[in-house]
């Protein structure tokens, strides 16, 4: 993979010796009159969105439209879903490659997993409860480095402040859309927790009362030094089960969480859901909810004309080529605002 690219971001991150999760501008580069050609055999590219099944989809919306928001929630994929995927024409971090411990040797270590684990998490080869044994061992050696590393949060707060990371534009008013009619945003992530919701305070400078992150959370002393992690070991595999479940259990606020918006017999119960996801695996975010009516968002960010037949057919839409969140922004006003009843 050439990994020449001429954006100060990209220089800056192979800098930080995390060039292998960088890609190269020039790896952006596709087909785009061919791509033209395949979404439903005519030129709808432009509009980056497709829809498999427009029948299905409106009467999806008018079942939840029907229902109202007290039935309604928002199941969000955190990295390269709510965030880009290209961060001024570079490819941008992902939660947990964006983390720099003060000492370098234990980034080094961590890398040295990545580059030994990454490819397994991905061979077709290997049997899944083998993979998902490796994949614990990877998630447990990584968190074991960041408290033997002596991590702290001054290094997420800066890590944060350095990273070629950004949410796609829209997402903020996403967020206050759901929040004034009380509809939680529950984000699942196999990232860390303390880390995406650093990004949300810097990137975002707000936080929002409907919003709960479900990932790997970080116990800190009160020197600001990491100590351990809490609740079950959150690994790319093992995200999807019972995820519901586990957010639920979770106590650990962003901000002033309402804990009646988020308790879990209103999770439950709150049974038409927005899905948003930029891998087919997010499609399971919502197997722990009993759902009536699901409306699933896929983000397809890159290798578009290998992966568009897949995704069409199992998102109701999908944006391309990292479009922004404006679409959904405007999906969810149809749903729920007064003029559109
Ligand atoms: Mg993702």
């Amino acid at each position: 993979m050439s990994l020449t690219c001429f954006c100060s971001h990209t220089i800056r991150c192979i800098s930080d010796r995390i060039s292998y999760r960088v890609w190269s501008c020039s790896g952006r580069k596709m087909n785009r009159a061919k791509l033209g050609t395949m979404v439903n055999g005519n030129n709808c590219y432009s509009s980056k969105v497709v829809v498999n099944d427009p029948k299905l989809l409106h009467q999806k919306k008018a079942a939840i439209r029907l229902a109202g928001p007290s039935k309604f929630q928002v199941i969000a994929d955190f990295d390269n879903t709510l965030t880009k995927f290209w961060v001024d024409g570079c490819r941008g971090q992902s939660s947990h490659a964006l983390l720099q411990q003060d000492n370098p040797e234990y980034n080094a270590k961590r890398d040295e997993l990545f580059n030994y684990y990454h490819p397994i998490e991905y061979d077709p080869q290997i049997p899944i409860d083998e993979k998902t044994k490796l994949m614990v061992e990877w998630w447990g050696k990584t968190h074991g480095l960041l408290i033997e590393g002596g991590l702290t949060y001054d290094a997420i707060r800066n890590s944060v402040a350095n990273a070629v990371i950004a949410f796609r534009e829209g997402v903020v008013e996403l967020f206050e859309f759901l929040e004034e009619r009380d509809i939680p945003v529950l984000i699942f992530s196999a990232g860390l927790a303390d880390i995406i919701e650093e990004v949300l305070r810097q990137k975002l400078h707000r936080t929002f009362k409907n919003v709960k992150i479900v990932s790997n959370r970080m116990k800190f002393d009160q020197n600001g030094n990491l100590v351990s992690f809490t609740g079950k070991l959150i690994h790319s595999l093992n995200k999807n089960e019972h995820a519901l479940d586990m957010a639920a259990s979770l106590h650990d606020h962003l901000g002033e969480v309402d804990d009646q918006m988020m308790d879990s017999a209103s999770v439950k119960k709150r049974t038409n859901v927005l899905l948003l996801g930029d891998h087919m695996g997010d499609l399971h975010m919502s197997d722990g909810l009993n759902y009536e009516t699901r409306i699933s968002v896929g983000f397809l960010n890159h290798n578009i004309e290998n992966s568009l037949d897949s995704y069409r057919k199992g998102f109701d839409i999908v944006y391309l080529d990292d479009a922004p969140m404006s679409g959904v922004v405007k999906l969810v006003s149809e749903l729920f605002s007064p003029a559109s009843d």
